[in-house]
């Protein structure tokens, strides 16, 4: 599309115009044939970025955009306004129209070419509509502040090394967060924390509720942990995804000394769950874990269990245990960086396999 890099955005009518004195019989018959740029651009609900250069223009309406070629010229009336173009629509289908064209240096478009774009449009915003769409995603490093979560202390090249849980938790998860944030910038993705700090389950409610969601989005909710155990053989990851039977909220009613507001949303929160969904998305990012880990680290396969924080219906969630501290094998892995790495890209993969898939299911079907 090297045209597309020429278009000069022209949002107004009055750009495309060049004012004509008089009309011709013959000019003004086509132009009673004919829609004016306004009126085109208002019954389409779109903006006209036009190149007169190319004689091309480029109609964008709620996302969508066609761009055609213009018959005529400014200088010569068109010789035929029933000549047709190619129109491309949203980059990919090509169409054959009814041009529109230029007489006495004006813009005109011929009600058939509005009509058939005026289908398009509204088939692909109904299309849109009928569509999942993930809205926002919602990482949370586990822990954090002076809740450190799990640890184990390793002497490594005779250095005492103590491997915390939080630290794994944040150091995977700002990585995530980026790559994140760089892959879907029409979304919002949110971090519960970027530093050592513990935040409260207000703060997180507040994010995850600053999103409006329309009916047919959703937010992701992926909590980072690390494993321990008594048994230090124990070893692997682990992806947890909410259950349907078992729920109840984080929110331990001993811990939590907030709002009671807050614990009403949550329990509402639970009524629901897209539990299908963060089996799905559990399942995309243990296969990603399978495939970049192969036989480092194995699967302890998916789990189901009661937890969780999770807001409102709309959110599928999952919860990784990335290894165990208490495992030399699992622990030499989460304190290289070049691991955390392995399993920031490993969750990351998962999260765009499962948007990819979420995004193109349709609620029509
Ligand atoms: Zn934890």
């Amino acid at each position: 599309m090297f045209l597309l890099r020429r278009f000069l955005v022209l949002l107004l009518v009055g750009c495309v115009a060049i004012p004509c004195t008089r009309l011709s019989a013959d000019e003004a018959a086509r132009s009673a044939n004919s829609m004016s740029v306004e009126e085109t651009l208002k019954t389409l609900n779109a903006r006209l970025s036009w190149d007169p250069f190319f004689k091309s223009g480029k109609l964008i309406s709620r996302g969508h955009e066609a761009v055609f070629f213009a018959a005529g010229s400014n200088e010569v009336p068109a010789a035929h306004s029933s000549e047709n173009t190619a129109v491309i629509y949203d980059n990919k289908d090509i169409l054959t129209l009814q041009a529109p064209f230029i007489n006495n240096g004006k813009l005109y478009f011929p009600p058939l070419f509005v009509a058939s774009l005026k289908q398009l449009f509204d088939e692909s915003q109904q299309e849109d509509a009928s569509r999942f769409r993930i809205a926002a995603i919602i990482i949370d490093p586990g822990h954090g502040g002076k809740d450190e979560g799990a640890s184990a202390d390793y002497v490594v090249n005779g250095k005492k090394v103590r491997l915390i849980e939080k630290d794994i938790t944040l150091a995977v998860s700002k990585r995530l967060y980026t790559s994140l944030k760089n892959r879907y910038p029409g979304k919002k993705v949110f971090i519960t924390r970027l530093n050592d700090t513990y935040p409260s389950l207000e703060d997180r409610v507040v994010q995850a509720n600053s999103v409006p969601l329309k009916d047919n989005e959703a937010i992701i909710y992926i909590s980072i942990h690390a494993n321990a155990s008594l048994n230090k053989s124990a070893r692997g990851f682990e992806v947890w995804y909410l259950s349907p039977e078992h729920r109840r909220t984080v929110l331990d009613k001993t811990k939590y000394t907030g709002p009671n507001a807050l614990t009403a949303i949550f329990n509402s929160m639970l009524e629901e769950e897209f539990t299908t969904e963060s089996i799905e998305m559990a399942k995309a990012i243990e296969n990603n874990f399978k495939k970049n880990f192969s036989t480092l680290m194995p699967s302890r396969g998916l789990k189901a269990e009661e937890w969780y924080v999770v807001r409102k219906a709309r959110m599928p969630s999952v919860l990784v245990e990335l290894g165990f501290v208490t495992n030399a094998e699992d622990a030499r892995l989460l304190s290289d960086p070049a691991y955390l790495q392995q399993f920031s890209l490993s969750i990351y993969n998962g999260i765009v396999d499962f948007v990819t898939k979420f995004e193109n299911w349709n609620l029509a079907s």
